[in-house]
């Protein structure tokens, strides 16, 4: 008998792992996570939080808390652009304002909030909804079992250690992850390109921004190239530093033997200004890689984060991906775990997530290449794809995505999606009794969504037949359309942001088009519930 019993167990509770926690609890699961540090995060690193997951935060009640705290830390609606030195010349903006043209395919908006404050707020969440976080504490064994996971885990302190029995483990422990490698799961792609650090420093940069407003800002100094992030009010900040010396030649290990006169020097030939005093506060090394697991999972265990994609930052993806990671994971845990869908559904988290991350991780590269290392040549580099495509528009494929013919391509404009099988569902603002909302307020917990087109209510009937049949393995299967009662669309905008007439959507508890019916089968009781059927892998 082991001295813990819990259906998840979640190594790492950083912030993929705490994300996992919090919405496995949302799903009604209470995780265990465990944490080798002793508290949240102290360095700030991911700060540039996507609409995306800004969604997933919505969606578990902290979207408004997280606004409030980003707007205490930083200027929103940043630029992210590059200069020679922040006192001197521009070199060019990437992207001028950070929500600018993005607002309409979101009910969120893309935020700056660092994970030192972004930490304590998940935490405290998953602390409602009934997960636990044991920090100090670490994964020291686990075995793989037919039913189930047995571990060891170490209280740092005490010394005391316990055996946990979980149905499933997620691996959430970091770019060096020893349960990967334990696993002999092997990571491809780039390799390791630089030793890079990140410097924190106080210095009153306000008269150097000369009221500009900007977010992450590259220095493309002839000695040094990385890039500056500065919190309000402007008197605090870090540089990361990811090569120095001839740009054509660059030194990229710039870790080893780093002293604070080197530390202080850099920042100040950055900064572009001897006027200025620096403190320096602390320096974090790292690595700047293009990196990806060839597989996100073994039997019960599961990788998801740094542990499966580890990319440069450039894009501030590698947590939001993470994240992402979680959110894919979460809905399908709960629901196998529940015997709501077949043990398989787990297998689709490597088959939906992999490509994505494996994407997100290349586009990092680009953009470090094109922004910051143009010495590493651009011979078989992606092309840089928009932000808004990376963030939004990635599709899934997987046998629990009923695709109809050719799926489409990795990735595209959210806004041309139409919910085509294997997307995201779209946005639009509706009616729900009276109270204005967003269609992603509609997915969620243990349940799908059927989204009805205006002449499809052959649909409606299809589906009250089949659950009175009892042919369908969910009750909850919602169904929206101009006729159900409370729901209001008066523009048609899901109509629109569907591309619905006759046909409908399935959506799954993710938020993702499990299923789109264009045409009318024969038997179109038969076809909705073979979809939902195959959307959750069941026999
Ligand atoms: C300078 C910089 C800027 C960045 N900016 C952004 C950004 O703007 N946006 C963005 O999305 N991303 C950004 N990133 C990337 C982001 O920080 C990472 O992708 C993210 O932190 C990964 O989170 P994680 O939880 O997967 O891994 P980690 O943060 O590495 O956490 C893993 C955790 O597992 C714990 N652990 C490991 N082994 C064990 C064990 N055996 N037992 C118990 N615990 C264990 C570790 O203590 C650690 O806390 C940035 C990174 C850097 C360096």
């Amino acid at each position: 008998m082991a001295d813990i019993e819990v259906p998840v167990l979640i190594v790492g509770s950083s912030l993929v792992g705490m994300s996992t926690a919090l919405l496995l609890g949302h799903h009604g699961i209470p995780a265990l996570a465990v944490e080798h540090h002793r508290g949240t995060a102290i360095h700030p690193r991911a700060a540039q939080i996507t609409q995306r997951s800004m969604e997933i935060l919505r969606i578990v009640g902290i979207e408004q808390i997280v606004r409030e705290k980003s707007d205490e830390q930083f200027v929103q609606d940043g630029a992210i652009m590059a200069v020679e030195t922040l006192a001197g010349k521009e070199l060019g903006y990437f992207i001028a304002n950070l929500n600018e043209g993005v607002r309409d395919v979101s009910p969120c908006e893309r935020v700056f909030i660092s994970q030192s404050l972004l930490e304590p707020l998940l935490k405290s969440r998953a602390g409602e909804l009934g997960a636990e976080l044991r920090f100090a504490t670490d994964l020291v064994s686990f075995r793989q079992h037919a039913d189930h996971v047995e571990a060891v885990i170490r209280h740092r302190d005490t010394g005391e250690t316990d055996s946990v029995h979980a149905q499933y483990m997620v691996a959430a422990d970091g770019a060096h992850s020893g349960v990967r490698e334990t696993l002999g799961i092997r990571m491809q792609g780039r390799g390791v390109f630089s030793r890079s650090v990140t410097i924190y420093f106080r210095a009153d940069v306000s008269s150097l921004l000369r009221g500009r407003n900007l977010s992450v800002i590259y220095v493309n100094h002839p000695q040094l190239r990385g890039f500056f992030r500065i919190e309000k009010p402007f008197t605090s900040g870090f540089l990361a530093v990811n090569a120095i010396g001839d740009p054509a030649k660059p030194i990229t290990d710039v870790a080893t033997g780093l002293t604070d006169e080197r530390c202080l020097e850099w920042v100040r030939l950055a900064l572009g200004s001897e006027d200025v005093p620096i403190t320096i506060d602390n320096v974090m090394p790292w690595n700047a890689e293009a990196n990806y697991a060839e597989c996100y999972s073994q039997g019960r265990v599961f990788i998801a984060g740094d542990a499966a994609h580890a990319m440069p930052p450039n894009g501030g993806w590698g947590g939001n991906t993470g994240i992402q990671d979680a959110h894919n994971l979460a809905w399908k845990l709960a629901m196998v775990l529940r015997q709501q869908a077949g043990p398989e559904l787990l297998d689709t988290y490597d088959a939906e997530r992999r490509p994505v991350g494996t994407f997100t991780t290349e586009q990092a590269y680009s953009r470090y290449v094109t922004r910051t290392a143009p010495y590493l040549g651009t011979d078989g580099m992606q092309p840089v794809a928009p932000d808004l495509n990376v963030e939004l528009g990635y599709r899934y494929d997987s046998p629990a995505i009923c695709h109809e013919g050719d799926p489409g391509p990795l990735h595209e404009n959210p806004r041309e999606s139409r919910a085509r099988v294997g997307t995201r569902a779209p946005h639009a603002w509706i009616t729900m009794s009276g109270k204005r909302c967003s269609t992603l307020d509609l997915f969620g917990v243990g349940r799908f969504v059927m989204f009805c087109g205006p002449k499809s209510e052959s649909w409606t009937k299809a589906l009250l037949a089949v659950r009175e049949a009892g042919r369908l393995p969910l009750r909850d299967v919602d169904v929206y359309g101009l006729d159900t009662p409370g729901f209001d669309d008066p523009e048609g905008s899901v109509s629109e942001a569907y591309g619905l007439t006759s046909d409908i959507a399935l959506i799954r508890p993710d938020g993702f088009v499990a299923w789109r019916a264009r045409e009318l089968p024969g038997d179109q009781d038969a076809a909705l519930a073979a979809a939902v059927k195959t959307a959750l892998m069941r026999a």
